[in-house]
């Protein structure tokens, strides 16, 4: 009777892990050329100065539109454009496309060419060595000033081989663009790892600022993030604030930017623009 139910049970999950391959190979062929066929857009998530309360500029969002089975989330299709290496066109794209909309703020409002724009590029686009390269081509297509422009990478791509990974990081930073390390603490490189890899800014991850309010230890690890990445230099992004009473304590706390539901949700650009008003 076991027997029969471990194999019944074994058919059960191959088949369901064939379902799983399957959806990921469909989903596979409807990214190809959904940028092309206008399914793809970005949104942008505004950012803003904890001293001041002051709007500092935009994270980049990407947006997929399914023609059938309606919104997919990123972290779902980027993992899919990762693996299948389709990341390496949909990247340089993504790249180009924030530094125009980046432009169009500026040139319509005056006010704004202070702002950044914060684009997330994916581990792949950093390993495979020419990001530099590409972060440079979007800013001479678009004419978008270097400091304007960040770069935001997550820990897990710049963990490994920290050798190449400074060396890939010097180089992109020579464009004269800003480098995030996004989704900080997560990770297990932990704050040491700051003193080795070159970058100039850090995004506390929201698990920790969810929990600032409620447990101790959140807020102590919060604390010394902003501590350390301060006496390094390096600038202190919080993303996730949901509360108001989050707002308070970071920037009691010192940290320099943030981000969140309650201060703004991501909106198309043209909504941004009139955020700019
Ligand atoms: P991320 O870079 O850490 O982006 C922040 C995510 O948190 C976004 O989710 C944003 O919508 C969400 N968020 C912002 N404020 C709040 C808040 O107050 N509460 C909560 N619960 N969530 C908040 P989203 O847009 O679904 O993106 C998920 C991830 O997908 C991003 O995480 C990023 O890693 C990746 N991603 C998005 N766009 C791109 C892209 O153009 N290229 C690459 N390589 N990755 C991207
Ligand atoms: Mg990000
Ligand atoms: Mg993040
Ligand atoms: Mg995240």
């Amino acid at each position: 009777q076991a027997k029969v139910a471990g194999k019944n049970c074994h058919r059960f999950y191959s088949r369901a892990m064939d379902q799983a391959v399957e959806r990921r190979v469909h989903m596979e062929q409807d990214l190809r050329g959904a940028w092309e066929r206008g399914e793809l857009s970005l949104v942008y998530q505004p950012v803003f100065g904890l001293s001041d309360g002051k709007l500092a500029g935009a994270e980049a969002l990407l947006r997929w539109q399914h023609p059938e089975h309606g919104p997919i989330a990123p972290s779902v299709f980027i993992d899919v454009a990762e693996q299948s290496g389709l990341i390496e066109t949909l990247g340089p794209a993504v790249l180009r496309a924030a530094c125009v909309d980046a432009m169009r703020w500026s040139q319509e409002h005056p006010g704004a060419d202070g702002l950044f724009v914060s684009v997330n590029v994916s581990p792949r686009q950093l390993r495979n060595g020419d990001l530099s390269e590409q972060v440079a081509q979007a800013l001479a297509e678009t004419g978008l000033d270097p400091s304007r422009l960040h770069v935001e990478l997550t820990e897990t791509a710049v963990i490994g081989d920290e050798i190449r990974a400074s060396t890939l990081l010097g180089r992109l930073r020579s464009t004269g663009v800003k480098v995030w390390l996004d989704d900080f603490g997560t990770g297990f490189s932990g704050l040491s790892h700051l003193r080795r890899v070159p970058v100039d800014g850090v995004k506390i991850d929201r698990s920790f600022v969810a929990d600032v309010l409620r447990d101790p230890d959140d807020l102590a690890l919060t604390t010394a993030i902003i501590a350390m990445a301060h006496s390094l230099g390096i600038t202190v992004v919080a993303e996730g604030v949901e509360k108001e009473g989050q707002y308070d304590i970071l920037r009691e706390r010192g940290c320099d930017l943030a981000q969140g539901y309650w201060l703004g949700h991501p909106m198309t650009t043209q909504d941004f623009m009139r955020l700019l008003d």
